[in-house]
């Protein structure tokens, strides 16, 4: 199918994409990679009569690393994300869920912005910002907002972003000291979305214990999950081959997933226990390779 008719609106900066959005209402849409847009537009799923690109606005498409701070454009493309320095040290979970996205044609449209703007439960971006406890910056008429991850993401592709907002970047605090992390999946083919996925960022310290961990799933939820009950099954201790099983089984104790055409709920829940306690290994292994080449 083709969409119906649309304006495309090509603004310059963003206090012109803002003006656009108000004048359009809800008539109007963000357009950034359209890697998901783009083919609800074909299936008229979406039908806007005025798609507002944000491709040539500059201010967003930088990352940019304080001190305190990793802070990325909402136009970067996971491409760009994915090859980042500055991402692979101040994010280090981050940048280990870029190759999971889809195939690197799509990774060099799509943004790290609009797959988080988007709110799809089973893509590794929403898990990460959740896990990371990252900031999304909105901009609208009335203001900018920053939004924590734990309360952006409201329902299945539901987000606290209003229509006539733009999300301009993620902020995440990047880690202190020797840090490891892993992402892993289960997808019936490589580069679909996977049935579920899981992600593990690791700080260790000195004693080799773990002084800080953040677990995420994908496609185990409405919205994208953090593994509160494993974290605090592993934080403060050394892992071993039974924290981590009491890990997995802490998470399979309290997921609720769906059924569908590709997996039952059960076997979900058995993947998501599972690929838990893999990356907790290998994102404690990384971290104290870390450690060692630091000493
Ligand atoms: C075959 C295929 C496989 C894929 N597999 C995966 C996968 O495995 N994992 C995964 O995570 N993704 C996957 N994707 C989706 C891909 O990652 C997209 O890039 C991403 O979901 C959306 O990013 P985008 O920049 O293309 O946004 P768009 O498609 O342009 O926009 C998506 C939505 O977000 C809104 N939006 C975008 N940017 C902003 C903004 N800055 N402010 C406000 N609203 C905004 C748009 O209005 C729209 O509603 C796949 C896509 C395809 C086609």
């Amino acid at each position: 199918m083709k969409p119906v008719d649309f304006e495309l609106h090509r603004p310059e900066t963003l206090s012109e994409a803002i003006a656009l959005l108000a004048e359009h209402g809800e008539d109007g849409k963000v357009l950034a990679g359209g890697q998901s847009l783009v083919p609800l537009l074909n299936f008229r799923l979406a039908r806007p009569e005025h798609l507002i690109d944000l491709g040539r606005i500059a201010s967003l498409t930088a990352i940019r690393r304080t001190p305190q701070r990793l802070i990325i454009g909402a136009m970067v493309t996971h491409a760009q994300a994915e090859r980042s320095v500055a991402v692979a040290q101040g994010a280090p979970l981050m940048a280990r869920a870029f190759p999971h996205i889809a195939h690197q044609a799509i990774r060099a449209r799509g943004t790290v912005g609009g797959s988080i703007a988007h709110g799809d439960p089973a893509a590794e971006m929403t898990a990460v910002a959740v896990a990371l406890e990252a900031i999304m910056v909105a901009v609208g008429p009335r203001g900018t907002r920053e939004i924590p991850a734990r309360d952006f993401f409201i329902a299945n592709l539901v987000t606290a972003l209003d229509h006539d907002e733009v999300l301009t970047e993620v902020r995440i605090v990047p880690p202190a000291g020797p840090t490891g992390a892993a992402f892993e999946e289960v997808a019936r083919r490589q580069g679909d979305f996977a049935l579920v996925g899981a992600g593990a960022q690791v700080r260790l310290a000195q004693d080799g214990t773990i002084a800080d961990i953040r677990i995420c799933l994908t496609g185990v939820s409405a919205t994208p999950h953090r593994a509160l009950e494993a974290e605090a099954v592993l934080i403060g201790h050394a892992i071993s081959p039974e924290s981590t099983q009491t890990a997995a089984d802490a998470t399979r104790d309290v997921l609720n997933p769906s059924s569908d055409l590709h997996a039952t709920a059960d076997y979900r829940r058995d993947v998501a226990g599972t690929l838990v306690s893999r990356v907790v290994k290998t994102a404690v292994q990384r971290a104290t390779f870390d450690t060692t080449s630091a000493a």
